[in-house]
């Protein structure tokens, strides 16, 4: 997409569980090559957010358009083919599995490339290449020495990192991303943010879930703040911080 246009576009986005308004008319927009930020306290809507814009929930009403084509009633594997990658707030990946199976397998459960295929067919050709996108990844990500060690052996910094570089496998146009800084140390959220700035520079599109509003801070071209299901404030990142409204939401007030 050309720098400044709009990736993805999310139009009154409601979403109800019972009685509960998890998600009230909520509208933003992410555009090409940038990192919009979507803050909030717990409970604030963002999760819930995040599953609306990538097929795992049905909106109760409103609209999510993704590369001009409206998007909302498909389904999380189509997205992930039109080329919108996401990772959970919770590490999802398999402990037991090399760091470098992990992306390849991750390639080919979004319907990428046909890892299983490749393997079925016993096409070594086919099967080396997708390792060797999953290693180009993983170098992307500060991996790369890493891709033969257990899963399950890395520190939590490096899962998250694992995770992005599955997600990259395939060259997404718009990255989302829930709570990636969470239950990180310092060192390890520098290094988070760092590959952000990577990955925008390389013209991808990210949409920055998070809790920590320092993580964000420095980071995000734009902040969307969420609290009781609806959109509180948005803008540039320092006039969000200053707004009373946004200090009184995350003092519990
Ligand atoms: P956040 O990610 O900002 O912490 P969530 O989107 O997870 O917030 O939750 C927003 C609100 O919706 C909360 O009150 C939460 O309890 C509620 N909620 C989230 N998912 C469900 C669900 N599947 N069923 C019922 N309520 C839910
Ligand atoms: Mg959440």
């Amino acid at each position: 997409a050309a720098a400044g246009s709009t990736v993805l576009d999310v139009r009154s986005a409601r979403k109800t569980f019972g009685g509960l308004v998890a998600v009230n008319d909520v509208s933003f927009s992410v555009n090409a090559g940038e990192i919009l930020g979507l803050i909030g306290p717990n409970g604030a809507g963002k999760s819930t957010m995040f599953n609306l814009v990538s097929g795992v929930l049905p909106l109760t009403s409103g609209e999510v358009h993704f590369a001009g084509e409206r998007i909302d009633g498909k389904t999380s594997r189509a997205l992930a083919r039109a080329g919108m990658a996401r990772t959970f707030q919770h590490v999802r990946l398999l402990p037991a599995m090399s760091v470098i199976e992990n992306v390849a397998i991750g390639a080919h459960l979004r319907g990428h490339r046909g890892w299983m295929a490749g393997v079925m067919r016993a096409n070594r050709i086919e099967e080396a290449s997708i390792f060797a996108e999953a290693q180009a990844q993983l170098d992307r990500v500060g991996l790369g020495a890493d891709a033969l060690r257990e899963a399950g052996s890395l520190a939590l910094g490096q899962q998250r990192l694992l995770e992005i570089a599955r997600a990259l496998a395939g060259d997404p146009v718009v990255l989302l991303l829930d709570e990636p800084a969470a239950g990180l140390r310092h060192q390890e959220k520098l290094a988070l943010a760092a590959l952000l700035r990577d990955l925008r520079s390389q013209g991808v599109s990210i949409l920055l879930v998070e809790h920590d509003m320092e993580f964000v801070m420095g980071l995000v071209d734009r902040l969307v703040v969420m609290d009781f299901g609806t959109r509180i404030v948005h803008g540039l990142p320092e006039a969000v911080r200053n707004n009373p409204a946004v200090i009184e939401a995350y003092l519990g007030g």
